[in-house]
């Protein structure tokens, strides 16, 4: 099960085909059977018991990129999520969560715990002191995320490891924002690894998905709940999810390193004031996000000054797609105050620090000097309207 003698390329590229024994096709063959032979077989297949050849297949490869024994696949991200927490909690737990969580994640916290009698708090920060202090007698989990959307928070994940082991509980990370490529928390000892394959995985804005991967014996147990909940993955979709993962690794590189120029670019940059990047060294987590990621990434997030309106900005961008979603091939951006964090009060995202004029930048692989072009004709454009305002 382990691949990791192999490169990421070749685990990308090849870990988990199904061979075309008829034909001998270069690519897997897709089964879009729902029903298989019971008779004379040991594996009783269906797609809701996550067991079609390849969704078996696919989960191979997801297993060997996150260096663990397993894996399952989603019909999106929430559904790896719910099915996951789900799984592992029952009346009169609690689970300690991260206080920057994904929108849906929080969401699904707030809006349904409650129902089935768990119980959850949120730490006040991301310091391995800030968990600590939010367990109780009755704590079964920690749930973090990092890197964090949107200010890239990084949260020590040996540290969060080691607490959980001390204290006897479950680690999960959702990873969505890494990728399998940048991070790999089961090396640090994380139990549960979570994405929403909809982002870096796929990484072409076409498809919605979800993955976990974790021990045998933890995928067993979000198995058997899992087939009583049915969130599993078209295999058509698993097939295009095959295809995507194939450049993930290819993806994923030019997006860091176009992130990282365009970190330091816009630092420099007078009419920005501030920017989020654990890969800056001005950046508070990136000692640790150096010791534990193995890039940095391809999301970002910055302040423009007062001289430039951001929602001008955003509106004069030519060649960056403002857009809610994040990880494609393609360059976006949003306001995570109109967006992502619209919901939240003004005292809640004060309290995160998201200021109204943060913008989320989602990197893609286009080259780098087109996305700076259009960041400097846009703040350009942006500037002269308010001084013609003023
Ligand atoms: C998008 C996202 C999710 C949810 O994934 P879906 O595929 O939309 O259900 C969860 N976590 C993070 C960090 C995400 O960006």
């Amino acid at each position: 099960m382990y691949n990791n003698k192999k490169g990421v390329n070749t685990i990308c590229t090849h870990v988990g085909e199904v061979k075309d024994e008829q034909f001998k096709g270069a690519i897997s063959p897709i089964y879009m059977s729902t029903s298989y032979a019971f008779e004379d077989v040991d594996v009783k297949r269906y797609p809701r018991y996550y067991n079609t050849p390849n969704q078996e297949a696919l989960c191979k490869k997801i297993a060997a990129l996150e260096h663990t024994q397993a894996a399952l696949l989603f019909g999106s991200g929430m559904a790896a999520i719910s099915h996951a927490l789900m799984a592992f909690l029952k009346t009169g737990d609690h689970i300690v969560l991260q206080q920057t969580l994904y929108g849906g994640t929080y969401n699904f916290a707030v809006t349904q715990f409650e129902k089935y009698g768990i119980s959850y708090s949120f730490t006040q920060g991301w310091e391995v002191s800030d968990f600590e202090e939010a367990i109780q007698g009755n704590t079964k989990a920690i749930y973090i995320e990092t890197p964090s959307n949107p200010l890239l928070t990084i949260t020590d994940l040996k540290g969060i490891a080691n607490l959980c082991e001390r204290r006897g509980l479950l680690s999960m990370i959702d990873n969505t924002f890494a990728s399998p490529i940048n991070q790999n928390p089961a090396d640090f000892g994380i139990d549960v690894i979570l994405h929403s394959a909809t982002k870096y995985m796929g990484g072409h804005s076409d498809i919605c998905a979800g993955a976990v991967a974790a021990s045998q014996e933890h995928i067993d147990t979000i198995w058997h709940s899992a087939i009583c909940f049915g969130g599993s993955l078209s295999d058509q979709t698993v097939w295009l999810l095959e295809r995507s993962l194939k450049t993930m690794g290819l993806r994923v590189q030019a997006q860091n390193q176009n992130a990282m120029v365009l970190a330091r670019f816009l630092r420099e940059h007078q009419a920005v004031d501030k920017v989020y990047y654990p890969g800056l060294s001005t950046h508070p987590g990136h000692t640790i996000a150096k010791e534990q990621m193995h890039g940095f990434g391809g999301m970002l997030s910055f302040e423009l000054n007062e001289t430039i309106d951001p929602s001008a900005f955003l509106k004069e961008l030519r060649l960056i797609k403002p857009s809610m979603s994040l990880a494609g091939v393609e360059s976006t951006m949003l306001l995570p105050v109109q967006t992502s964090h619209a919901l939240m009060s003004p005292e809640d995202r004060a309290k995160q620090g998201i200021k109204d004029g943060l913008i989320r930048f989602s990197v893609g692989i286009e080259d780098i000097a087109d996305i700076i072009g259009d960041i400097e004709q846009a703040v350009e454009k942006a500037g002269i309207k308010m001084e013609i305002a003023e």
